[in-house]
Parts: C-alpha cells; sequence; structure tokens
C-alpha cells in the first residue's frame, strides 16, 4: 500500500460509492469524504427509464449509506488544484460553498449529465431528459396525465426504452433519430435495422435520418421542427440527445479533459500519480483495441472501473492493473432484449452467427481485420456471453462457434 492518508471521492453516484466501498475494503485506513452535488444517497440509474416509470420506486443501490466515510451531499466540486512543487502529492479540491478539501489521493467519479437544446428552448413545459430520480418522477407524472402525443428525441438505449414505456401505456410515439438505424454504432447495421422494424412493429413512428432545429410553442411544446422542414407535432417531448461528462470544475487544473477525462489504461488521470478517474466520466485507452480510447455509459463499467480505480490509488502506478472489461450492456424495448459487446463501430466485417425463427433471436459478430471486435444479440443472451468472452480473447471471426 502507498502513502495515502486523506482520500477524497468526488461524485457520489455508483462509481464515487464503489470507489469508496472498495478503498475501505482493501484496507485504507485515513480519512476518506464522498462530494456528491445529489442531496440523495447513491442510487441505480437503469430503473429510471424502465420500472420507475411504470410505478416502481425502488432504486435501491446496496451499500449505500453503509461505508466508513464523511458524505458531503448537495455541494459541487468547482475547482481542483493537483499540488506541484513543495506540495507535490498533495492537491485540494474546492467546494461550491468555498470550503477545501485537502487530498493525498482523489477518485474523480463525476459522471455525465444530459444534453439538453439550447437556453432559449429550456424554459417550453413539457419537454424532459432523463438522467436523476428527480426527472423520472416528473417524466412519470406526465407521460401519466395521458398526452396526445409524445415525441422522443434520440433512439439510444434511454430514448428506445422510454418509446418502449409509452407505447405500453397506451399512448402516440413519434422517435426521431439522427442516425440512418437507431443505435446503429452500437448494435451495427443488421441488429439495428432489426430494431427499426421493431419498433414500428409495435406502434412507433420512427423518423431517422434526420435532426430536430428547433422545439417549438408558446409557454409549452406544441411540436418538434425537423431539418428537412417537417413540424411532428408534439404535446411531451423527452430528449435524448446523450451526455456531456462534468468536467468543468477540472478546468485550469492541468488534467487532459477531451471528451471525459482521458486517462491511463490503469486509470491514472494526466500521469498524476495520485488521482485516478472511474465510470461516465472517463475516457481510458483499451488496450484489447489497440489503445482506443472509450467512454462507457454502462452500469458495469462504472461498478468495475472504480473499484479497479480505488485499488490501483492505493497500489501506486507501478503495480496498477489496466481495465481491460469488455463493454456490454443490454435495454428492453418492446418486450426484446437487445445487447451489444465490445466496439461494434470499430468493425469492418459482419457475420450472422445465430438466428432462430422460432425464439426470435438474433447474433451478429463483428470483426476488424478478421478479429472479433464487437456482438449485437436480440434474445440471445447466451450467446453474447460467449461472444463478450470471445472478443476478450481476441477470437479470428472464422473460428466463432456458438
Ligand atoms: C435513465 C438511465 C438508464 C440507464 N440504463 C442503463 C442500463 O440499462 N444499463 C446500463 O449498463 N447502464 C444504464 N445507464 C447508465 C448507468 O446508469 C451509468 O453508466 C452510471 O450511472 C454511471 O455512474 P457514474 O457514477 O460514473 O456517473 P453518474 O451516475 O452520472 O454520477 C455522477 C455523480 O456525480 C455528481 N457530480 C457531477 N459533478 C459534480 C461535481 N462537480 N461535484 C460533485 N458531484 C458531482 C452527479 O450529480 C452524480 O450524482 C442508465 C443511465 C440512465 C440515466
Amino acid at each position: 500500500m502507498g502513502t495515502i492518508n486523506r482520500a477524497v471521492v468526488v461524485g457520489g453516484s455508483l462509481a464515487g460509492l464503489r470507489a469508496a466501498q472498495t478503498l475501505r475494503q482493501e484496507g485504507f485506513a485515513g480519512d476518506l469524504t464522498v462530494v456528491s452535488a445529489e442531496s440523495h444517497l447513491p442510487y441505480n440509474r437503469p430503473p429510471l427509464s424502465k420500472s420507475v416509470l411504470n410505478g416502481d420506486d425502488d432504486v435501491a443501490l446496496p451499500g449505500a449509506g453503509e461505508v466508513d466515510c464523511r458524505w458531503i451531499r448537495g455541494r459541487r466540486a468547482v475547482r481542483l488544484a493537483t499540488g506541484a512543487g513543495p506540495s507535490a502529492g498533495t492537491g485540494t479540491v474546492v467546494l461550491d460553498d468555498g470550503t477545501p478539501l485537502s487530498f493525498d489521493g482523489l477518485v474523480i467519479a463525476t459522471g455525465a449529465r444530459p444534453r439538453r437544446f439550447p437556453a432559449e428552448q429550456a424554459p417550453l413545459e413539457g419537454v424532459h431528459v432523463l438522467r436523476t430520480i428527480e426527472d423520472a418522477l416528473a417524466l412519470r407524472a406526465s407521460l401519466d396525465a395521458g398526452p396526445d402525443h409524445v415525441v422522443v428525441i434520440g433512439g439510444g438505449f434511454v430514448g428506445g426504452e422510454v418509446a418502449s414505456t409509452a407505447r405500453e401505456k397506451g399512448l402516440a410515439v413519434t422517435l426521431i433519430d439522427a442516425a440512418p438505424l437507431p443505435m446503429v454504432r452500437a448494435l451495427s447495421a443488421h441488429a439495428a435495422g432489426w430494431l427499426a422494424r421493431h419498433h414500428k412493429e409495435n406502434g412507433v413512428e420512427l423518423i431517422s435520418g434526420v435532426r430536430v432545429t428547433a422545439l417549438e410553442g408558446e409557454r409549452r411544446v406544441s411540436g418538434v421542427r425537423l431539418d428537412d422542414g417537417r413540424l411532428i407535432p408534439a404535446s411531451l417531448v423527452v430528449a435524448g440527445l446523450g451526455v456531456v461528462p462534468n468536467t468543468e470544475w477540472l478546468d485550469g487544473s492541468g488534467i487532459r479533459v477531451e471528451g471525459g477525462v482521458v486517462t491511463t489504461a490503469t486509470l491514472f488521470a494526466s500521469g498524476l500519480p495520485n488521482v485516478v478517474a472511474a465510470g461516465d466520466v472517463v475516457r481510458w485507452p483499451h488496450e484489447l483495441f489497440g489503445g482506443e480510447l472509450v467512454r462507457g455509459e454502462h452500469w458495469a463499467i462504472a461498478n468495475d472501473q472504480a473499484a479497479l480505480a480505488a485499488r490501483n490509488l492505493l497500489r501506486g502506478p507501478a503495480e496498477a492493473e489496466p481495465f481491460t472489461d469488455v463493454p456490454s450492456f443490454s435495454t428492453y424495448v418492446h418486450r426484446a432484449r437487445v445487447q451489444s459487446a465490445g466496439l461494434p463501430h470499430l468493425a469492418d466485417e459482419t457475420r450472422i452467427v445465430a438466428r432462430s425463427e422460432s425464439d426470435g433471436s438474433l447474433a451478429v459478430a463483428l470483426a476488424r481485420a478478421g478479429v472479433l471486435v464487437g456482438a449485437a444479440t436480440i434474445n440471445g443472451h447466451k450467446y453474447l456471453m460467449r461472444l463478450r468472452r470471445a472478443i476478450a480473447a481476441r477470437t479470428p471471426v472464422s473460428e466463432v462457434v456458438l
């Protein structure tokens, strides 16, 4: 173990919680402070676009509240000094009320926030984003009020799940996506084509390959203007436009930020031996994919990466391990299980490796230069698990057998 006595974790959600838990599990006995901009203890976000919208409020994260640490809730870190010269090895996080927190070990776990429409459109009523429990409860109330026409902008997993839930509630839904097929980057063209048909078969009006240029309405949103000139009527809009990593508080700190905090493969920020980062805020070079910088937006990455980041912080850079987990995610859209693993967008070759009419399953293997780099499955969890292991083993696509 290194010489850390005062550890600070900034961000008190999944990654922050796992980092704090791991520091203690690994025997760290010094001061431990977790700073969280939210007023709640850590909670689980995946149910926010699923069961919460259907009335189930269980978002508990096991172990939240049981960590032996000081939680500072409802406060935001606004500045970081990493320490240089005589103070090398120590640093200070400054909070929005001016409180300085000095540390000799720091975990950056500030995640991401939804990308929003330009400020001039924000005041319109009836426009929702979905990231926090407050967002989910507000959206649920609006969906339960029975809006005439729900427009979901963005066909990613949050948009797809919201569209699916709104259809289950019997609402008219239009899904607008800028890509030619929903989730094509994460699923590849074949599986994304299946998903597009699935949305349509379940009553979603899918408009692909167009961008929204404006939200229209007086006080409340009444329509969505597209870049081809069309106006889509809307009484409720859900913007699933992707996320922006929460890195502004690192401006001027010297930490490298480019679409997220860029770390080493072992999750150290800008080569600093006492600062690690984990979760949705991180872009790390993935050794399996030739050092490609990857930013995950997946529960399992935040969970597992935070644990490794905490262990690496205690061990120090010389004994640290790289984070090499194969990214994967899972979503349910109109009762179909849609999953992906690896980095499908890197692929130059697609092979259908399983397809069954009887149970509606599909498995697609995706390769670059003959080696498996990604996979996508529909109703094929067992296939995805096998393909994920094959990606980790750098299996030639010609040898994939399911
Ligand atoms: C609606 C929804 C559904 C999802 N469904 C799935 C799913 O089905 N499967 C899946 O794998 N993943 C899913 N995810 C993604 C998963 O929840 C995230 O990957 C995970 O929450 C990332 O955790 P994190 O701790 O890195 O970041 P976050 O959860 O974003 O937490 C970061 C925390 O840091 C706080 N913070 C930010 N800036 C500061 C600051 N300056 N000072 C102090 N605190 C700060 C934030 O308020 C927040 O509490 C879903 C996400 C959403 C929003």
